[in-house]
């Protein structure tokens, strides 16, 4: 007997499933997608137990007939899509026929409908890919589905799913995605008794923006208007006229800078995508206006005829293929250039340091996403690499400037270094040769600042440029991790609470990590539906800086899909509120000031960059300044 078999249909179901249904937001993804091609103006969602428990998605669409209720779990059944031919001008958002049997097949499922062409409504039970039961049930016109004990007939799947608040903000930020592509349309998502996003239906874009993520966001917005371009269609049939591709939304002034891509949007003809070439095409638009590491806030809509995109590409419909691609990334990246150029906000040239990045630092200073950091540091323990050299970027402005790659051993006393005089013909001698070594920092003498913002000393193994800030920073970030794990946090009370406005994913990331935001000075609790109140800051933080530090930290505990660990939580914490307490740049220090400080830097662990990645201190070493100088 061969060893090949057919399988059976119950386990291709569930084979086909696990490409549809990844995790509850693919569940949600689907039912939401389905209220919207039955042209649904309510959509409600619930969740319970991050999704794997209970998903319900109700709208009030056209409903289904009774007989098509039944027919709606076969593999391949689709109202919308009748022929091969239809494929290539798909224009709603399922088309494959295959969401609620692949749901049905690894759930329990109830989907009740009813069409407005009927009086009655059905409702049919399914369980594990098998139809239990189906009865006629009186029902308002639309449709419910709800979908319990996800993944139970496949307990391998089960094991994949992240924690339930991971998962719950996949979802939150999910349905957040679809109410921001149809601001005309109510959305309500609960997650058990929490209200996480109730959105009303609005006149446009900018009211979906206002209700989500409140004034301030909204200021910070450009509005592309409605670019539009004409491209001749396929083969050149001028019988066909030419097609047209249309993008409007909204993009961020490039000072608004972002550590993930969480606050790109991206839809092409109302399908939320993730797509290389758009998101290419958004970053060359920002490129020399941000840093590389960096990005900004958009919400795109990519309109074009069906037949210029192909969605049948992605089993969860998350990828598309265009047939002009280049065009389309062209006329994508020059709009928005065209934009941010019109409305080029002043404050690029003079705007002072954002976050951890500064507008016209070098490409070195970018932030390094956390993890990458954390990797570094484990990599070699007790000491980072300047990010310059280790991630081949450029090190600094000054192209003869050497970073020291590695801690030396202690020197004993400070050298004395005789210049060699070459009109006497002097060899090279000692002082050419071995790289500056940062135990150097501890005999370095302030010789004066450089733009009020870096130190300038000397050292014995050359010329010391240090910066203020980051030192700074560096110094706070290990005084406060050692605070943090003795207990003994200082904490300042604000003289009026201050009040932030979390999206509904950061509310979920909120509630994750309260208690270590609480054990790190921050006294906060939420306070009404989508806002929390801060009572008590860290000591030294500003309270104009609270408000930042906090989005800071929910936007890294964010972009780490499986959750900072304790750890890692800890330093990014540490390090938001060291970058904010810290001595800015532009400042004049004393000389008193200036001694302290490169003395406490010596102190420190990891002198030689900062919580980021960012180098602190570049050394010009006294055998390049002999080579300039042509005396060796
Ligand atoms: P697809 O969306 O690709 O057609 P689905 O399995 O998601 O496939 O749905 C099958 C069919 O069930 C749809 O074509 C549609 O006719 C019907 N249907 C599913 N959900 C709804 C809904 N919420 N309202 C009305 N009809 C629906
Ligand atoms: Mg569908």
């Amino acid at each position: 007997m061969g060893r090949i078999r057919v399988l059976s249909d119950q386990v291709a179901n569930k084979i086909a499933a696990g490409e549809v249904v990844e995790r509850p937001a693919s569940v949600v993804k689907e039912l939401l997608e389905n209220s919207l091609d039955a042209g649904a103006t309510h959509l409600r969602i619930e969740v319970d137990g991050g999704g794997s428990r209970l998903i319900r998605v109700a709208d009030n669409g056209c409903g289904m007939l009774r007989d098509d209720a039944l027919l709606a779990f076969e593999r391949h059944a689709t109202s919308k899509l009748s022929s091969v031919a239809g494929l290539d001008s798909i224009a709603t958002l399922g088309f494959r026929g295959e969401a609620l049997p692949s749901i049905a097949a690894v759930s329990r499922l109830v989907l009740e409908t009813r069409s407005g062409d009927e009086d009655t409504g059905m409702r049919v039970e399914a369980a594990a890919g098998r139809l239990l039961r189906a009865e006629e049930a009186a029902m308002a016109v639309g449709t419910t589905v709800t979908v319990r004990d996800l993944f139970y007939s496949v307990p391998a799947r089960r094991k994949f799913l992240r924690s339930e608040q991971t998962e719950l903000a996949h979802i939150a930020s999910l349905a957040t995605q679809y109410s921001l592509a149809h601001p005309g349309k109510t959305f309500l998502l609960r997650s058990g008794a929490n209200e996480l996003l109730h959105v009303t239906a609005v006149g446009d874009w900018r009211e979906r923006v206002y209700q989500i993520f409140g004034g301030r966001v909204l200021e910070e917005l450009v509005d592309l208007g409605l670019r539009r371009k004409e491209i001749a269609a396929a083969g050149g049939g001028a019988e066909e006229g030419a097609r047209l591709l249309q993008l409007s939304g909204l993009v961020s002034r490039p000072q608004v800078q972002r550590l993930n891509r969480n606050s790109i949007f991206l839809f092409v003809n109302g399908r939320l995508i993730r797509d290389r070439l758009l998101m290419h095409a958004l970053s060359s638009a920002y490129h020399n206006l941000m840093p590389a590491a960096c990005y900004p806030f958009a919400l795109l809509f990519l309109e074009c005829d069906c037949r210029e995109v192909d969605v049948n590409v992605h089993p969860a419909k998350t990828e598309v293929r265009f047939r002009c691609g280049s065009l389309v990334h062209d006329f994508v990246r020059d709009s928005i250039r065209a934009v941010l150029m019109e409305s080029r906000p002043a404050a690029v040239a003079s705007s002072p340091p954002v976050a951890a990045v500064s507008l016209d630092a070098p490409q070195a200073a970018a932030t390094l996403p956390f993890s990458e950091f954390t990797q570094r540091l484990e990599a070699a323990p007790g000491l980072e690499a300047p990010s310059g050299l280790a991630s081949g970027e450029p090190a600094g402005p000054l192209p003869e400037v050497t970073l020291p790659a590695a801690a030396a051993a202690p020197t004993p006393a400070a050298v004395r270094m005789r210049v060699p005089d070459t009109h006497r013909g002097f060899p090279e001698g000692d002082f050419a040769a071995g790289l500056p070594s940062l135990t150097a920092l501890a005999d370095l003498r302030p010789l004066g600042q450089l733009h009020d913002s870096f130190i300038v000393a000397a050292g014995r193994d050359g010329l010391w440029i240090v910066d203020q800030h980051v030192a700074h920073e560096r110094i706070l970030f290990e005084q406060i991790l050692r605070s943090r794990a003795s207990g003994r946090m200082e904490m300042q009370r604000l003289l009026m609470p201050i009040v932030v406005e979390l999206t509904p994913a950061q509310q979920v990331e909120f509630a994750r990590i309260a208690s270590e935001l609480q054990a790190s000075g921050f006294d906060a609790e939420p306070f009404g539906q989508r806002t929390v109140a801060v009572k008590a800051a860290p000591a030294g933080v500003a309270a104009a800086d609270v408000e930042k530090i906090l989005f800071e930290i929910l936007e890294t505990a964010e972009q780490e899909p499986r959750g900072l660990s304790l750890n890692d939580l800890r330093r990014v914490v540490a390090a938001s509120i060291a970058c904010r307490a810290a001595i800015k740049v532009n400042t004049p220090l004393e000389r008193s000031k200036m001694e302290w400080l490169l003395a406490a830097l010596a102190a420190t662990d990891c002198p030689m960059s900062c919580p980021h990645g960012r180098p602190v201190a570049l050394c010009y070493a006294n055998r390049d300044i002999l080579r300039g100088f042509h005396r060796i």
